[in-house]
């Protein structure tokens, strides 16, 4: 589903269901559509394509931390240590971050998908400035949905943005190629953000913009110089995902805690 005002992007979601369910899935991603907090689209886009069993790979969904922090800008400083351990040059993250706070696309809007940037140089290659890159064809079960529904719910952190975006951080991480993701949300209201990884899972942030903005955005970080781009994109857009199992929740932590406790291997 893809919602929009004079053309400009709202927002977006998808969905793995059984063709039993596709009215009540139509139905629920309309209501979406309409109940986003920038306010009513204009246009709204639903496709439905068939899609084979066999050709939908099962993941197991990122452990999920999250790192305490007591502002935007503490949050921002812990997500860029953690980016450097995870590999990514200082200068890449200060581009990222630059692009997501100022608006990402050359007209200073939000972007429909992600920026793919090169992890060393901080250097853009996804082919489509505006658009960026959308991770398609994603979703998780609804066993696995409950359980993590539940999970979240304990660790007090449940809400659609999480559920959502712990499918789309499990697809990007387990994309041959990416080192790791930032995001966070263009809703103005809505502050936390994340970072996703294999090596760390997804490591939340309570504040990692902040209040009021309306830009967000996420960047894919990647190795220009050993990545096959259209390879990459191409699993992001196509292969199919659903999530059969979810992965472990940890309680709030403070950056030293978490630091103690991930398993960092000496340089
Ligand atoms: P959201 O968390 O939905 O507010 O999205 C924040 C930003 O992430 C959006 O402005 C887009 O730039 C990007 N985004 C949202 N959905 C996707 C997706 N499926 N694939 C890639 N980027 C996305």
């Amino acid at each position: 589903m893809r919602a929009s005002r004079n053309n400009e992007h709202i927002s977006g979601a998808e969905r793995i269901a059984s063709a039993s369910d596709m009215h009540k899935t139509v139905s629920e991603l309309i209501n979406r559509a309409l109940s986003h907090e920038i306010g009513e689209p204009d246009e709204i886009n639903i496709s439905v394509e068939s899609l084979k069993q066999e050709k939908i790979k099962k993941l197991k969904a990122l452990n999920i931390a999250t790192i305490s922090v007591a502002d935007y800008k503490q949050g921002r400083l812990c997500a860029s240590k953690l980016l450097e351990l995870i590999g990514i040059s200082k200068k890449a993250i200060k581009m990222a971050v630059d692009y997501m706070e100022n608006g990402a696309p050359p007209d200073k809007k939000n972007m429909r998908g992600a920026m793919i940037i090169d992890c060393k140089t901080g250097k853009r290659i996804e082919p489509d400035r505006y658009r960026g890159i959308r991770a398609s064809r994603m979703d998780i079960a609804k066993e696995a949905e409950a359980k993590l529904t539940s999970t979240l719910k304990k660790a007090k952190i449940n809400n659609p943005y999480i559920r959502e975006a712990i499918v789309l951080a499990t697809k990007v991480a387990n994309a041959p190629d990416t080192i790791a993701e930032i995001c966070w949300s263009d809703d103005p209201s809505y502050q936390a953000g994340y970072i996703a990884s294999k090596r760390f899972g997804y490591v939340r942030f309570p504040y990692l913009k902040e209040k009021g903005s309306p830009f967000g955005g996420r960047a894919f970080f990647v190795d220009a110089k050993k990545i096959d781009l259209k390879k990459y994109i191409n699993f992001l857009e196509q292969q199919a995902i659903l999530i059969t199992r979810i992965g472990r929740c940890k309680p709030p932590v403070n950056w030293n805690t978490f630091l103690n406790e991930a398993v960092i291997p000496a340089p």
